[in-house]
């Protein structure tokens, strides 16, 4: 009989704590407590916990006062189990004595206020539990919010050993670890070693072949008085972008890249490879200098006021040559319906075949324009009109105005 009982004291010691399910019907039991650095609260029923709960301090609400701290760990609790308190009885434990009388303050601050708002829906009895009592509450409110933290027993066989030796020990040490990457001469110099190119230009710098290349004492290879960097793209990509992209060279083009490198290193096709980098640099690629003049204002276009009155027009060049020559695409565009003629052309028309074309396609169907708009500037002002003027009598030689210029010089 006695060792089933053992047993059983034994299985109940075994059992993990486990929370009780609340019943909706009873009234509630809440302890809260505040500490510098958090706030924790447990719900109970019966001497049963139902829940636990803790939450960190705010940077703002630290500077709060003690009493702002407490009543605030309340709201907390009755924030986070509104759904079991808020229609229930509810027996709120705190070890601050001031809060009972909260009730009946005269004189609260905004803060308070608003939190009694909050309160006064709940059906709640405030008292005092001294803080030796509200242990749970109280730990649950210190609970470090860390997770790096982590205790070991140390050894005592080991801790009474070192104390036999006496060595002189220093209470407070500090650890550094400092590492070391080899500079990048370094690692040309290591690289070197490895390569198959270098060691066949060793080969021949024994057979006196090529007098630009040395080898010093430490069997370093030098092209005149620049270190020669093996073809190790990896290494030639380090190096480019210390030349290039590294805060105290901001980028420079290919030609001064170039001159800065080639005072120290020396490798085939050193040039091109700096031009290519450089060309393919995202950063220099989105910024172009400008070196032109400010344009100035944008001048808009009038409004066209009737059909094929006003056009603009331009050409698509650069086509695959088609079966009967042409490799261009005359673009003649109305401003004011927007509807379009696309023409093929050839580069090598002259301008008489442009009026020519231009007084069958266009001018036989929509009439003579008013004004042209375009880039092409010495085509349409002078070749065009003059082309045109010549073919059809000098009627039309009034008629062409020449828009003011709307676009920047390309
Ligand atoms: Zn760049």
């Amino acid at each position: 009989m006695q060792s089933l009982r053992g047993v059983q004291n034994a299985k109940k010691h075994l059992e993990p704590p486990v929370l009780a399910q609340p019943d909706i019907t009873k009234p509630f039991d809440v302890y809260c407590d505040a500490s510098g650095s958090g706030l924790g609260c447990v719900l109970m029923q019966e001497g049963r916990v139902i829940a636990y709960a803790s939450c960190q301090l705010r940077k703002h609400e630290v500077n709060y006062p003690t009493h702002d701290l407490e009543l605030l760990a309340v709201v907390y609790a009755l924030k986070k189990w509104r759904h079991y308190l808020l229609s229930n009885t509810c027996h709120i434990y705190t070890d601050h004595k001031s809060l009972k009388y909260i009730f009946t303050q005269p004189e609260l601050n905004m803060r308070q206020r608003r939190w009694l708002e909050l309160i006064k829906d709940y059906d709640l009895e405030v008292h005092y539990h001294p803080g030796k009592a509200n242990v749970v509450a109280d730990a649950l409110s210190r609970k470090a919010h860390c997770n790096f933290i982590e205790a070991r027993p140390t050894v005592r066989v080991l801790c009474c050993e070192i104390g036999d030796i006496e060595m002189p020990t220093a209470l407070e040490a500090e650890l550094y670890n400092l590492v070391l990457e080899p500079t990048i001469k370094d690692q040309i110099i290591a690289a070197q070693k490895q390569d198959k190119g270098m060691a066949h230009i060793r080969d021949e710098i024994d057979d006196k072949k090529k007098a630009c290349f040395k080898l010093d004492e430490e069997g370093v290879l030098w092209f005149k008085n620049r270190l020669v960097v093996p073809k190790d793209m990896e290494l030639r990509k380090k190096i480019l972008d210390e030349a290039h992209t590294s805060m105290f060279t901001l980028h420079p083009g290919s030609n001064k890249m170039y001159q800065d490198l080639k005072q120290k290193f020396w490798w085939t096709r050193m040039k091109r490879e700096i031009a290519k980098y450089v060309s393919e640099c995202d950063v220099c690629q989105r910024v172009k200098a400008d070196h032109l003049k400010p344009a100035g204002m944008l001048q808009p276009l009038a409004v066209p006021a009737w059909k094929w009155e006003d056009i603009h027009m331009d050409f698509i060049v650069g086509l695959p040559r088609t079966q009967k020559g042409y490799d261009s695409i005359w673009v003649i565009i109305d401003r004011f319906t927007k509807s379009a003629h696309f023409i093929p052309v050839k580069t090598t028309y002259r301008a008489k075949q442009y009026a020519e074309l231009y007084i069958s396609r266009i001018v036989s169907l929509h009439g003579v324009p008013l004004t042209i708009t375009s880039d092409r500037g010495s085509f349409v002002f002078v070749t065009l009109p003059g082309a045109i003027t010549n073919r059809s009598g000098n009627q039309l030689n009034s008629r062409f105005g020449i828009p003011s210029s709307n676009e920047r010089p390309s």
